[in-house]
């Protein structure tokens, strides 16, 4: 088996008020051409770039939650060449002085922890957008020139596309959980670059790298991404087995399905003549600068996984709340709630976990693992369905404990618990407890033998048929338990029902 060796270049807008040298606005997105302009990001003579603090914060930020080394004193570089979005002649970045160094990305792959390793990571600032007509012309629209970009450049450490999606997704949780980006990617807010190589046979399973690079420029989706990966594995599996010398060379996307075609052979840095930007003086970051950032730095996805997990919730659950930031957001409410409850502070911090774990030990059951159905089951159901924005719910963190705890403690059914979701979503019982709405619709399950008697005999004696099946199959009981559910509105206790029937049935006859 051919072996992929493949590598990744990321480039990110940063979420910034302004440009990254200039004062123009940055948010441009599907605005009138040429409307968020000045002569600093178009070009002129004589303009003078100052680089914006924020954005270059905003890089320290996500260098560390990287856990890159940080450059202490860096400088921006020109890196020249002629393009007509280029209206300088030469785009502002860093070169050997990269903001960010030796970082990586741990991720968990079927069990398996996998580091991938973070060569650099730089500022630098976007160029113009062509827009081509069929040949006809080419215009630009200079909005986007100039707004602040982070590249970072990974190690060729993936070696399948399952590496590669997996890591693309790692980082848009982490760009997403700094704030640097919502990370939409159909707005142009990342784009990948893709490095890719094959091994030969022999060669798979070592740290070998081929002699040649074949890169995929501007890929604007974790899907298309997949696809190329795809599409350039047999393309360059094919030239290979017949013999042929790929040589390195830059290609660009055909189309969605990720068939790529020739642009140029590649350049290299000697051809862009850096030299450093003579009008932006070097910048040195300090210690206390560092810490500053790595202080406002939140609770980043990995570790979010972890403590979820140690809470008792499943791989597919822990993976959804970290994804989901903002449902993960609100069920962290609820488990801090649930702790509140007890007396007991809760932060997602190691000490506190330790004991958290312990209290839930000595539970009948975990409220969390518990909840976490009914919130991501029904309640995110009933919102989609409804149209309704998370920070609209109209319900809140303790009436999903509250359901949650009914339920298992056999006050109520799972039906009865949907049907009050169900009206709390319909803006009934405003501003009441589950408990006072139970008590006030006379919702709590039947507990009372005698009662339930009565319904099971009126069951059996409509139901024989039924009764008739359950001696040959036992598992039938359970329609009968349905008929009497039906009979009870909902509120008998199904277990004492299916006790009650079994007992008429089988023993009594
Ligand atoms: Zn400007």
């Amino acid at each position: 088996m051919y072996e992929p060796v493949i590598g990744l270049e990321i480039h990110l807008q940063v979420q910034t008020n302004s440009k990254m040298f200039c004062r123009c606005p940055n948010n441009c997105f599907e605005q009138k051409p040429n409307t968020y302009i000045c002569p600093v990001c178009v070009g002129l003579p004589g303009a003078l770039p100052v680089p914006n603090k924020f954005a270059f914060e905003q890089a320290i930020r996500l260098a560390l939650a990287l856990h890159c080394d940080i450059t202490k004193e860096t400088k921006f570089d020109r890196k020249n060449y002629f393009y007509p979005d280029l209206p300088k002649g030469y785009q502002i970045t860093q070169f050997d002085t990269p903001l960010g160094t030796n970082g990586y990305v741990q991720i968990e792959l079927e069990g398996d922890v996998k580091r991938f390793r973070i060569k650099r990571l730089h500022l630098e600032e976007d160029t113009a957008k062509s827009l081509h007509f069929e040949g006809k012309k080419t215009l630009i629209d200079f909005n986007k020139s100039g707004i602040p970009l982070i590249e970072i450049v990974t190690a060729p450490d993936f070696v399948d596309k399952k590496e590669v999606t997996s890591f693309a997704k790692r980082l848009r949780q982490i760009i997403r959980y700094i704030g640097i980006s919502e990370g939409e990617m159909q707005k142009g807010q990342i784009r990948f670059e893709l490095n890719m190589s094959l091994r030969t046979p022999e060669q798979a399973g070592s740290s070998v790298l081929p002699d040649y690079k074949i890169e995929v420029k501007n890929i604007g989706s974790i899907s298309v991404l997949e696809k190329v990966i795809d599409f350039e594995y047999l393309r360059q599996k094919n030239l290979l087995e017949n013999g042929k010398k790929i040589v390195s060379e830059t290609r660009g996307l055909k189309n969605m399905t990720g068939e790529t075609v020739f642009q140029r052979y590649k350049e290299s840095s000697d051809d862009y003549r850096y030299f450093t930007e003579p009008d932006i003086p070097p910048i040195k970051i300090s210690d206390d600068w560092i810490n500053y950032c790595r202080k406002s730095l939140p609770i980043l996805p990995a570790e979010k996984k972890y403590y979820y997990l140690q809470l008792g919730l499943e791989n597919d659950q822990a993976d959804f709340l970290v994804e989901e930031k903002n449902a993960g957001e609100w069920f962290d409410k609820l488990i801090i709630t649930f702790f509140q409850g007890i007396q007991f502070e809760f932060r997602f911090v190691n000490e506190s976990i330790t004991e958290a774990k312990e209290i839930l030990k000595n539970l009948p059951y975990n409220p969390i693992k518990e909840s976490v159905k009914w919130f991501m089951g029904d309640v995110l159901g009933l919102m989609e369905k409804k149209s309704i924005k998370l920070e609209h719910l109209p319900i809140n963190q303790q009436h999903v404990l509250d359901i949650t705890n009914q339920v298992k403690n056999g006050k109520i059914t799972g039906t009865i618990a949907k049907d009050i979701l169900n009206d709390l979503f319909n803006s009934q019982f405003q501003g009441k407890t589950i408990d006072e709405i139970v008590l006030s619709q006379n919702l709590t399950l039947n507990n009372d033998m005698s009662a339930i008697e009565v319904w099971v005999t009126e069951a059996i004696e409509q139901n024989q048929d039924i009764v008739e099946s359950c001696k040959k199959n036992p598992n039938a009981i359970k329609a009968l338990v349905g008929k009497v559910m039906q009979l009870s509105k909902g509120k008998a206790n199904p277990k004492m029902v299916e006790q009650a029937i079994s007992d008429k049935i089988f023993i009594n006859k």
